[in-house]
């Protein structure tokens, strides 16, 4: 099961009602979090996300709304005893702002442990994850991602009981480890798994104009979420113009990438009510919401649902 919530869902600056842009992916235990702009450990806070579980960090590009809040969500971990190493991943780049950043930040109890992502895009693996990227076109070396979470195959407790399985040992199996039996069998995970099952893949997509390499992102995706800093049509030209997308532009990549679920983020501190158009982007892409702070979803929803 992957918890997904929004804690901020702002774009330059935060506002009283409204933190800046950020995602928060929690998976067995450990938490990922995607960008870190003046505030976030607040806003994490307020959202109910359990900041001690935050594992990695991803950051998308170097502008201070994604992340300026760095020294203060170190400094908040360390106040609650973190001492597990803590992995920051991001575009090249990334050692020399972070070390700029810690300087305002010293005597972390915990090591970090940076990574830069070089090339226009790749692949990383981490633990149980698989991390796409792709560079997007913002005028500054800027990722968007796409996080794949592996998930165990089918457990068939029909087989398991009929090959007189005692149920403790069901989580082994079903984890991929053969058990021994008390009556000395050994079984083989396969001989009680039915197949696996396909990842649930998340792509966040934020601060750019529509590119090519979108696609590769959110391709099929279970939820793609995505900036929309107007839903003014009449706003397209100038936000173009300053490297991002509006409503209707973030629709049409969630249609033609063929995503399940859309929500939108990062809007511009001057559009007060993001709800008002909402129609709009429905009218492209029916499955739309407008992200709100705290916005959140569990996925797999069961019985295989929408994730909205
Ligand atoms: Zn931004
Ligand atoms: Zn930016």
């Amino acid at each position: 099961m992957l918890d997904i919530c929004l804690p901020g869902t702002g774009g330059m600056l935060p506002l009283p009602e409204r933190w800046l842009s950020c995602c928060w992916l929690e998976y067995q235990g450990k938490a990922v979090l995607i960008d870190c702009g003046e505030g976030t450990q607040i806003a994490l806070r307020k959202a109910g996300c359990r900041i001690a579980r935050l594992d990695t960090l991803l950051i998308t590009h170097f502008h201070a709304d994604h992340v300026a809040g760095l020294p203060g969500l170190l400094l908040t971990l360390g106040n609650q005893g973190k001492t597990d190493p803590l992995k920051i991943i991001g575009p090249r780049g990334l050692r020399a702002v972070v070390m700029a950043l810690t300087s305002i930040a010293g005597g972390l109890p915990f090591p970090l442990e940076i990574v830069e992502l070089y090339g226009s895009g790749g692949e990383y693996e981490l633990g149980g994850m698989q991390i796409m990227y792709r560079m997007l076109s913002h005028g500054v070396p800027c990722l968007g991602y796409r996080i794949s979470y592996h998930r165990k195959p089918i457990f068939n407790p029909e087989k398991a009981a009929a090959l007189n399985i005692p149920k403790k040992f069901y989580s082994v199996l079903h984890s991929g480890q053969s058990v021994k039996l008390p009556d000395g069998r050994t079984i083989r995970p396969e001989q009680v798994l039915d197949g696996e099952r396909a990842p649930i893949c998340i792509a966040y997509i934020t601060d750019s104009v529509y590119c090519e390499s979108m696609i590769d992102l959110a391709s099929g995706a279970d939820l793609l979420i995505c900036e929309g800093m107007y839903g003014d049509e009449s706003m397209r030209d100038k936000m173009s113009e300053k490297g991002h997308m509006i409503f209707q532009d973030a629709a049409r990549l969630a249609k033609k990438a063929d995503a399940r679920a859309l929500w939108l983020t990062h809007f511009s501190p001057a559009l007060r009510n993001p709800k008002e158009h909402l129609a709009a982007a429905q009218a492209i892409f029916l499955p739309t919401a407008v992200g709100y702070d705290g916005i959140r979803t569990i996925l797999p929803r069961s019985g295989g649902d929408r994730p909205l």
